[in-house]
């Protein structure tokens, strides 16, 4: 600590937004505590990479103290947050309380199942390294079974892959899986709406769509899922076989935006002030996916990196402002007026679709195909600054474009897989009519 000032700033979450916020206002007379339940920080833009065993976790993953260690006034407290005090201005912990005088409270969003919790322990979602490590290891042991399958003569099937929803994460995962092994994977795309990436221009969903088909993965639109159940997914009266199942389909906002206790959406974002603050509580602000803030034209913020960065920023530099001219927080009535109100940036939106396919809205520019992947994989690469290990990822992502090749095949932690069973492994106690188990890994 810096010892020049006792206002105390509490950031809980340590993703896109929370680490902007410390970032910026770190060079203010200020002490700073990061709140996170992970000691990391996740680059979940690429965490599908480790999913599809293209990148391994420490690549996309990096220490919360490292990244923040140079800043004298920043400490780190890894730490579940359960509850606020608004009244008492404390943040709770299963085990302490840590008092405030600025809030920001940047923990994000998780997977909605849509009122079908039971269906995430057969087809899990991606939002955490913990998450893409499981999906892995689900993905690598399917066609560890197939290959023992047809090694004992049992045949030779394709395996069923099935993503429900057809966003940036399901569209990215489906071509990637293919990608494995390309003679063995059948991928399926289930989509409840008419098109793929829906939240871009429809002449880019299109196109998408077609990326897609032309990559071989079998895309169904305007379908809804009713029932998943280990090793199979329903549409309707259709069932369908599935060696993995995986759910990119819904977001909420993370149970924290209930607990502050003002009014949120129904997907559990919090309602702000244009300031990101909250109503008659000016010193605490809420940011990134966990905030529901419109924009001048009344169109909600979408839950993308750019919009938790900028905000970030923005609350950082508007609580260094307000302490510079002596009063933190305002008013809220000094705060009225526009010139305190968050305003973004939209400097466009990527999306890619599989090897040298992408799509790419720059305001009304729209590319698809190769230069919208080249764009792709720039902006990413850009965005891991900050990450001792960016040059490893360019150099693992320009081996694997060249020799085909996935690098992190590893296969950790439990040899069942929900729903399949695989050929007599002669160890009776190892096999279960529920689950898969491998015995021998090739
Ligand atoms: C698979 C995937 C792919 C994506 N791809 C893109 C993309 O290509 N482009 C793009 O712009 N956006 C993408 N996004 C969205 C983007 O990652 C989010 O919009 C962004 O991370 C939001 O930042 P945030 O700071 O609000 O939350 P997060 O980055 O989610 O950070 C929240 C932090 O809060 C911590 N936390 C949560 N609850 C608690 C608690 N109770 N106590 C303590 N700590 C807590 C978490 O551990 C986490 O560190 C993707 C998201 C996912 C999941």
């Amino acid at each position: 600590m810096n010892g020049k000032t006792s206002h105390r700033v509490v950031i809980v979450g340590a993703g896109f937004g929370g680490l902007n916020a410390a970032r910026t206002l770190a060079s203010s007379s200020v002490n700073i505590t990061v709140v996170d339940r992970k000691n990391h920080h996740t680059f979940q833009p690429l965490l599908y990479q480790v999913a599809t065993a293209g990148l391994s976790p420490g690549e996309i993953a990096a220490p919360i103290r490292s990244i923040l260690s140079r800043h004298k006034n920043v400490e780190v407290l890894m730490a579940e947050v359960t509850g606020f005090d608004l009244e008492r201005r404390v943040v709770q912990t299963a085990d302490s309380e840590v008092a405030y005088d600025s809030l920001i409270v940047a923990a994000g969003a998780s997977h909605a199942y849509f009122g079908h919790d039971e269906w995430q322990t057969f087809a899990p979602g991606l939002k955490t390294i913990e998450d893409a490590i499981e999906i892995r290891r689900r993905v690598l042991l399917a066609f560890e079974l197939a290959e023992r399958r047809a090694s004992a003569g049992e045949g030779d099937d394709q395996l069923n892959f099935v993503i429900v929803g057809g966003g940036p994460t399901g569209v990215a995962l489906a071509h990637d899986f293919r990608a494995i092994d390309p003679r063995r994977a059948r991928i399926h795309l289930i989509e409840g709406g008419p098109l793929v990436l829906p939240a871009y221009p429809e002449d880019l969903s299109r196109s998408a769509l077609e990326q897609l088909q032309r990559l071989g993965v079998e895309v169904l639109t305007s379908t809804m899922v009713t029932k998943i159940e280990p090793g199979a997914i329903y549409t309707g009266a259709t069932r369908m076989n599935a060696a993995v199942i995986l759910w990119a389909a819904g977001v909420a906002a993370s149970p924290l935006g209930k607990k502050l206790g003002v009014p949120i959406d129904r997907a559990g974002r919090v309602l702000v002030n244009p300031d990101l603050s909250l109503p008659n509580y000016p010193e605490v602000f809420v940011i990134g996916d966990l905030a529901a803030l419109k924009d001048a034209s009344g169109k909600l913020l979408p839950g993308v990196a750019p919009v938790a960065i900028q905000q970030g920023r923005f609350v950082g530099k508007l609580i260094a402002r307000e302490l510079e001219s002596g009063a933190s927080p305002l008013s809220p009535s000094l705060r009225e007026g526009g010139s305190f109100d968050f305003h973004y940036h939209d400097k466009g939106s990527l999306a890619t679709i599989g090897r040298s396919a992408a799509i790419a809205q720059f305001g009304k520019i729209h590319i698809s195909g190769f230069m919208a992947w080249l764009a792709w994989l720039f902006v990413h690469i850009l965005f891991l600054i900050g990450f001792r290990n960016r040059v490893l990822v360019f150099i693992q992502w320009a081996w694997s474009y060249f020799t085909y090749e996935r690098g992190a095949r590893l296969i950790t932690g439990s040899t069942n897989l929900p729903g399949w069973s695989g050929p007599p492994s002669g160890d009776p106690s190892t096999s279960d009519s529920e689950e898969m188990t491998i015995v021998n890994h090739k």
